[in-house]
């Protein structure tokens, strides 16, 4: 246990010790968190369906029809007519040919990767992309190799001498601690030019960019055949759990043969399919949703900045406030706890080294008069800590 104990007392001593808080009750604008209730802004509910009535009623009906197991894998007898058609409505809507569901994101992006890359082939990837995907590349057979964030110039000099036909570039759509977009019309454009796979994890932007919320690849003016393997989860936007990918016929039959976390594993249960379609029919029909959750974005940053706020190039519901080191994270994350605000830090290594942040995320579920609550406690603590403001000197770190 000695080993163990010597890295948990490293992380104390450097204020990059991790634990979490029991949450009661239903998610949403507030949450309720060891008995006191706080004003929400750490969840990826970014649409607010998370606590949806009707979302919860289309799963609990789905419960009385099919019990809850889905009680084997999907290629032995767990495939259900719900998954399926989640998987047509999903594929439909999006405008591929077919998708096909995995258990979890991160499940997902192991499975996809180490299916399509063979030994000396390469994996591709943006320096700031999701742990999952960057894990997927590790234990894939062939290597990875990261370009610098957002460096097209840079993924070309990399990809030179490599095999095209046995390489993959992978990006996240919406980068999820910094809330920036992939250079995705240009990636597509290097993509196409070198005869390379393009992949996208597009976690956080299904459901919420683009006008009918298809994500990334809608807002940048792609379809899947710029984009061929996108990559999508139900967990976030849509208030549900799991995740899936959609591409053509042929991808979706590879991966099916291939994808080890897709058939090695039980199937998710029915009902969270019958969930996960309730949601989409309100991604599609409560477009109101994105448009308040744009509106809230812009209010916002216009504010933040008036007040000197560090925000990053963000325009996404995802706003980093970089704080630098990370005990002033863990700092000003614990006084706006105190204010009833609850805004998770995130310190390295999630984050690279000094760049430890507090992750405000937006969600259509708040209204403006919460926003104005978050600024104004903000600014509180910043009058208590003014060195996360930019427009100061930076303190040496
Ligand atoms: C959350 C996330 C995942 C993992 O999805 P889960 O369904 O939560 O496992 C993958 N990629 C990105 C970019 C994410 O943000």
């Amino acid at each position: 246990m000695r080993r163990f104990e010597d890295l948990i007392r490293k992380r104390q001593a450097c204020d990059l010790y991790r634990d979490y808080s029991t949450r009661t009750g239903v998610m949403g604008a507030e949450i309720e968190i060891e008995g006191r209730t706080y004003l929400n802004f750490s969840s990826n509910d970014y649409l607010g369906l998370a606590g949806d009535p009707r979302i919860a009623d289309a799963a609990i009906s789905a419960i009385q029809r099919y019990g809850i197991g889905s009680g084997s894998a999907h290629l032995i007898v767990g495939h259900t007519d719900e998954h399926q058609r989640l998987e047509q409505e999903l594929a439909q809507w999006l405008g591929t040919e077919r998708a096909l569901l995995f258990s979890t994101g991160y499940m997902a992006n192991m499975g996809i990767i180490n299916a399509l890359i063979e030994p000396k082939g390469h994996v591709f990837e943006d320096a700031l992309n999701h742990a999952s995907l960057l894990d997927g590349g590790l234990l894939s057979r062939g290597r990875m190799i990261r370009w610098p964030h957002r460096d097209i110039e840079a993924l070309r000099q990399l990809m030179q001498g490599c095999d095209p036909s046995r390489s993959l570039i992978v990006t996240d759509g919406v980068f999820s601690m910094d809330g920036d977009t992939a250079p995705l019309k240009a990636l597509a454009e290097l993509a196409r030019e070198t005869q390379t796979l393009l992949m996208i994890d597009d976690a956080h932007g299904i459901g919420v960019l683009g006008a009918q919320g298809r994500g990334c690849v809608e807002q940048a003016g792609l379809t899947f055949h710029d984009v061929p393997i996108i990559m999508g989860t139900l967990g976030k936007a849509f208030g549900v759990f799991g995740a899936f990918v959609a591409g053509s016929d042929t991808l979706i039959d590879f991966l099916v043969q291939r994808a080890r976390t897709y058939i090695y594993t039980t199937a998710p249960p029915p009902a969270l399919a019958a969930a996960a379609r309730a949601a989409l029919r309100l991604v599609v029909e409560e477009s109101w949703r994105r448009d308040h959750l744009m509106s809230l974005i812009k209010y916002f940053r216009h504010n933040a900045t008036a007040l000197g706020l560090a925000l990053g190039a963000s325009e996404t519901p995802i706003q980093p406030l970089l704080c630098g080191d990370s005990r002033r994270a863990l700092m000003i994350s614990r006084q706006l706890a105190q204010q009833g605000i609850w805004v998770t830090p995130i310190r390295p290594p999630t984050v690279p080294e000094g760049s430890a942040r507090l992750r405000i995320s937006l969600s259509a579920a708040h209204q403006k008069e919460h926003i104005d609550q978050l600024l104004s406690a903000l600014s509180q603590c910043l009058r208590v800590d003014e060195s996360v403001q930019t427009d100061k000197p930076r303190q040496q770190e």
